[in-house]
């Protein structure tokens, strides 16, 4: 999924289930997982698939749309949320909803051949549902439902 379910999610997952800001932080990471397995579309969406043993290589356009996308959601987290009185917990939960994503998809991608992070990113490549490019409209279902139900959540409890 793109960042903005990603993170909504973590942030009210988190919200609805603790008040520890670092196990915030596990749900959102382990959630990030749920969610990917779900048919949606993505930037990747509408790459060619690469081989076995390719190294996924994303165009100059998705990290442009990535890096927006990241700076006004949360943009909207702080102005929506800043007031909750566990601010902390949602921003943790957002931040671990989209760790996997910026660990594996950040320009220093030596990391990506690290232990753990290796383990991290084969699991998450494994799990992750990939569209057709085709049906990439229904794609957006998905992630218009994570994020309404997340909004009305976090603006409601
Ligand atoms: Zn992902």
């Amino acid at each position: 999924m793109i960042i903005t379910p990603h993170l909504l999610a973590g942030s009210a997952v988190a919200a609805a289930t603790t008040n520890s800001w670092p196990l915030a932080f596990l749900i959102g990471f382990f959630l990030h997982f749920v969610l990917d397995a779900v048919p949606h579309v993505d930037p990747g969406t509408f790459q060619p698939k690469p081989l076995p043993d390719e190294e996924k290589k994303w165009p100059l356009w998705i990290y442009i749309y990535a890096l927006s996308e990241f700076v006004v959601i949360w943009a909207v987290v702080i102005i929506l949320f800043q007031h909750k009185p566990n601010f902390n917990v949602i921003m943790a939960g957002g931040m671990g909803g989209i760790a996997v994503d910026i660990l594996e998809n950040n320009p220093f991608r030596v990391m990506r051949t690290w232990p753990i992070l290796k383990q991290i990113q084969w699991v998450h490549e494994k799990i992750h549902y990939d569209l057709p490019k085709e049906k990439w409209f229904w794609g957006a279902f998905p992630q218009i439902i994570v994020v309404g139900i997340s909004i009305w959540y976090l603006l409601k409890y």
